[in-house]
């Protein structure tokens, strides 16, 4: 366990899709890891580390 892992908002983190259909990111519409029937904020894998950076705890 790191302190990257701590920082991370594991618990409201979707499942992975095993294959598409994937949902659209929220932000930049690209598609992301996880299944199309998931509701919810779906985030690219991109888009998810500027969040994680944006939102994680910085201290
Ligand atoms: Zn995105």
């Amino acid at each position: 366990m790191s302190e990257d892992t701590y920082c991370l908002i594991d618990a409201t983190k979707p499942p992975t899709a095993e294959g598409p259909p994937y949902a659209d990111c929220v932000l930049c519409r690209e598609p992301t890891e996880y299944p199309e029937s998931y509701k919810g904020i779906t985030l690219c894998p991109v888009c998810e580390w500027r969040e994680a950076e944006r939102t994680s705890c910085s201290g």
